[in-house]
């Protein structure tokens, strides 16, 4: 019982987040006006986002990244969870899905700690790396195109301090990474070379947890 993790079927689930989240009034609000988006599914659970909030208050972060927004529920949760001075470097493609978390920014009083940078995500990484700030960040949020997650994971190791902390979600993707993938699915084939190869990174500590779609940590050793 006790060797693995629990399966949650719905009951459990829903008392798991009954007796855990708390969301302030902005977040249950951007969660409700997601809801109906088409692509809903992108968005991180709320308990998951608590979870992310705590390790970010428990490693004293002040400087983060964030590459991936959507509608902005993972940054306003990072962003709340910052202190006044805190910073969500917030790299995304689209003004349409990103203007949809802009005033919940505001009704939660964070918009002025998320830096949003439309651009390609790599682009804006490596300006911050030839503008000398590697090490410079506490933590960072991988949730974007899965292709590309190793080239974000590599950025992200050189912009973090020494005991900063990577997470990267949809690491377990629906339980297909466990699988042969075939051929032509890029993103299950992406995912599992990540895994393969952080599994034995000796650059960070690491737990691939199974909430969500599958959240990995990645602690950067010294
Ligand atoms: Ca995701």
């Amino acid at each position: 019982m006790s060797r693995r993790s629990l399966d949650l079927d719905d009951t459990v689930y829903h008392y798991l987040v009954a007796h855990s989240v708390r969301e302030h009034p902005a977040q249950a609000a951007l969660r409700a006006a997601t809801a109906s988006h088409p692509r809903a599914g992108m968005q991180i659970s709320p308990e998951q986002g608590q979870l992310m909030a705590l390790l970010v208050k428990l490693i004293g972060a002040r400087r983060t990244i964030e590459i991936g927004v959507f509608t902005g529920y993972s940054a306003l949760t990072v962003a709340l969870a910052l202190p006044a001075d805190g910073r969500v470097l917030a790299c995304d493609v689209s003004d349409e899905y990103t203007r949809v978390g802009k005033p919940f920014w505001q009704q939660a009083g964070v918009a002025g700690k998320i830096d949003l940078r439309l651009a390609p995500a790599l682009q804006t990484l490596d300006a911050q790396l030839a503008a000398g700030e590697a090490g410079r960040f506490d933590f960072a949020f991988i949730d974007a195109d899965k292709t590309s997650y190793d080239a974000y994971y590599e950025r992200c190791l050189q912009l973090v301090r020494a005991g900063g902390l990577i997470t990267i979600d949809n690491t377990l993707w629906g339980g297909s990474v466990a699988r042969k993938a075939s051929a032509d699915d890029q993103d299950t084939l992406a995912l599992q070379r990540l895994n393969d190869k952080l599994h034995t990174d000796e650059r960070v500590d690491l737990s691939l947890l199974p909430i969500g779609d599958g959240l990995t940590l990645a602690r950067k050793r010294a």
